[in-house]
């Protein structure tokens, strides 16, 4: 049970002992401080569950409440809504915990300085119009896909949910199999490839986060890492840690290529000092010098697409990607469901970022990212940098001979 990565990260630039020490001295420090920030610690989602693949799962249509939802007095002020479209009446969680029950209708002004554009890579919760595409209830589906919500995302964690059996099963194969080819067939082409090691990468993230904060004894309520869940999901399969660091890779070099971009952007929350620590650690994150002189291309995205069927394929894995996108939507457990959008949202972004615009030199004006879209792709990043430590503190530990299994 050993993580022994030598070498240069599959498809990648930089080794695995550049990787190890760069996210433990910069980026994973800085992370952790980005994401308690007001701006990056509150993700806009619609957490029904509308799935529009498997109509005849009937958990799957109302809210099951276990996300902690902000009261509206502590999300900040520019947040706040502006302007009631529904009462909340009709918006209760179905459990009715009354915490739950705020109607939180989304406010323009929190939005200004950021683009509304479509991400041709996903749906978008705010932005499709999804009645007519796929009509399971259309009243229900009227009036909830209207309901945002404002989530603290340090009050809600991703961890251990319990969620599993048939249909975590079914969401994993159809993000797998339906919509993204078998990995490692010889003739996949590096794109496809890709694909799945993005997803994989994923896959190992959130199961390094089940099995680092797991529910160890229900009796008394006790939480702490379980090892064997660790060894069993993820370090065993040397391709499921390389996927890790590949798509810790992927993300990274997407932040630093718009690094332009999101040290210009709005980054207002109303709250002048913590607003102002925001954007200083964006530019600690964007400019540091060891991450520029130890790994300067995290990813070279400029190799894809080169061939023939470069548009082709592209469009080819732009729609399979929001597949996999909308399947997020049928996640059985509410929090899973939680960071499983806001991780595909960030990993959408990334997509965008590094293959929506040719020209670099142009990517600062041709480039339009969403207020969300930036607090997934900052949190996105700081899991992965979650994950990579771990997989790294505990492969190290395991080279000591300190652990078992
Ligand atoms: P699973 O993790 O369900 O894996 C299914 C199959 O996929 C495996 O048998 C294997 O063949 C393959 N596989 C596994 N890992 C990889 C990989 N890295 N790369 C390639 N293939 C792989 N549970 C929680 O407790 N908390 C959460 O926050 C949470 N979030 C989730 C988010 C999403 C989007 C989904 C779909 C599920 C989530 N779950 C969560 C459930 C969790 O991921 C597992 O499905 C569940 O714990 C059962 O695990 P398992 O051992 O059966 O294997």
């Amino acid at each position: 049970g050993k993580h022994r990565h030598k070498g240069t990260v599959e498809d990648c630039c930089c080794d695995y002992e550049t990787v190890d020490h760069l996210n433990g001295e910069v980026l994973h420090p800085i992370l952790q401080e980005l994401v308690k920030t007001p701006f990056f610690g509150y993700y806009k989602v619609k957490l029904w569950c509308d799935c529009p693949f498997w109509p005849e799962d009937h958990m799957c249509r109302l809210r099951d409440c276990s996300v902690c939802e902000c009261p509206e007095s502590e999300f900040p002020d520019s947040f706040k809504p502006f302007q009631r479209t529904l009462s909340s009446g009709d918006l209760k969680c179905r459990e009715g915990k009354p915490q739950a029950a705020v109607d939180r209708t989304l406010d323009s002004k929190a939005f200004r300085g950021w683009t509304e554009t479509d991400n041709p890579w996903t749906y978008d919760d705010e932005t499709d119009n999804c009645e007519s595409e796929f009509v399971i209830n259309s009243f229900l589906f009227t009036v909830f896909a209207a309901e945002m919500t404002y989530v603290n995302l340090q009050l809600n964690p991703e961890r251990y949910t319990g969620y599993n059996g048939t249909s975590a099963r079914r969401i994993w194969d159809a993000v797998y199999s339906g919509n993204c080819p078998k990995y490692p067939a010889e003739e996949l082409c590096q794109e496809e490839k890709i694909l799945y090691k993005l997803i994989s990468g994923l896959h190992s993230s959130i199961s390094v986060h089940i099995a680092s904060d797991y529910l160890i004894d229900e009796a008394t309520n006790l939480w702490g890492h379980n090892l064997e869940i660790m060894y069993y999901r993820v370090l065993q399969y040397p391709n499921r840690v390389e996927n890790l660091y590949f798509t810790f890779l992927f993300v990274l070099r997407a932040v630093t290529k718009a690094a332009e971009y999101l040290e210009q952007a709005e980054y207002d929350t109303g709250n002048p000092t913590e607003d102002l620590k925001t954007q200083s650690l964006m530019k600690q994150l964007l400019y540091d010098p060891k991450l520029q002189a130890a790994c300067p291309l995290p990813f070279d995205e400029a190799k894809l697409w080169k061939g023939r069927r470069g548009p082709e394929l592209k469009q080819k894995i732009q729609a399979q990607f929001k597949n996999i996108s909308a399947v997020m939507d049928c996640v059985g457990c509410e929090k899973c469901r939680l960071w499983g959008k806001l991780q595909v949202s960030g990993l959408g972004t990334a997509l965008k970022i590094l293959f929506s615009v040719n020209d670099e030199e142009n990517l600062i004006q041709i480039l339009q990212l969403q207020r969300n879209e930036v607090i997934a792709l900052m949190n996105l990043l700081n899991r992965l940098s979650e994950s990579v430590k771990f997989v790294h503190e505990m492969g190290a530990a395991a080279e000591m001979g300190r652990m078992h299994y």
